[in-house]
């Protein structure tokens, strides 16, 4: 059995939301021009965190307003309902780990119709776990579900993503559509599509037939 197969047959699989289960909409650069930041500076949620208080309150809530508006805008990416039925049809967990909030990623999941694969609690956000790459948050989804991190895949479309797999000791899978793949090191496992992972999966890991 090869490494690659091995990763797919793990029990535990934890998704970014925005721009790996949905296509990506986000213009971060727009996101950050509209909340004053330098376009040099990577990480919205740290910038928003130095402010004072109340210039922090009201950056948020129009990072809200811009995350409500995109979530309007955006589909489910190709592939991602077909990989969902797999992994939840082999027994797999399956949750959500979003630099977003919890309730922006359960309206955007049930706008794109893929809200049914995940319980709420299994959708962490930035107000229940330490954002991405911070480890915090696999670690509480595994902690829930009695998993192990060699037991689980990290899979998402950006940096943060493969860094908090790395930092939960999680395989990570790195899905670009761009096919750049710019973070080689960082990724057991990069594929162009969802729609190229679930026929990786299918291919490794047989469904047995029903009978
Ligand atoms: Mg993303």
């Amino acid at each position: 059995m090869d490494f690659h197969h091995h990763i797919l047959s793990r029990r535990c699989w934890i998704f970014d939301l925005d721009g790996t289960l949905t296509l990506p909409v986000h213009d971060f650069a727009a996101i950050r021009t509209a909340l004053g930041m330098a376009d040099t500076d990577p990480d919205i949620l740290q910038f928003l965190a130095s402010l004072p208080p109340v210039e922090a309150a009201a950056k948020h809530a129009r990072l809200m307003e811009i995350e409500y508006d995109l979530s309007a805008k955006t589909a489910a990416a190709p592939g991602a309902g077909q990989l969902l039925d797999q992994l939840l049809r082999r027994d797999a967990l399956v949750g959500i780990l979003t630099r977003n909030t919890r309730e922006i990623a359960i309206h955007t999941l049930g706008q794109i119709g893929l809200k049914g694969y995940f319980t709420s609690e299994a959708i962490l956000g930035r107000d229940e776990a330490a954002p991405k790459p911070h480890p915090e948050g696999i670690e509480k989804l595994l902690a829930s579900w009695g998993g192990a991190p060699d037991d689980s895949v990290m899979v998402g479309d950006y940096l943060f993503d493969l860094q908090v797999g790395r930092a939960a000791g999680t395989a990570t899978i790195h899905v670009d559509r761009s096919g750049a793949f710019r973070w080689p090191e960082l990724a057991d496992l990069a594929v162009s599509t969802l729609e190229d992972l679930a026929e990786k999966l299918a291919y490794s890991v047989p469904i047995p037939a029903p009978y």
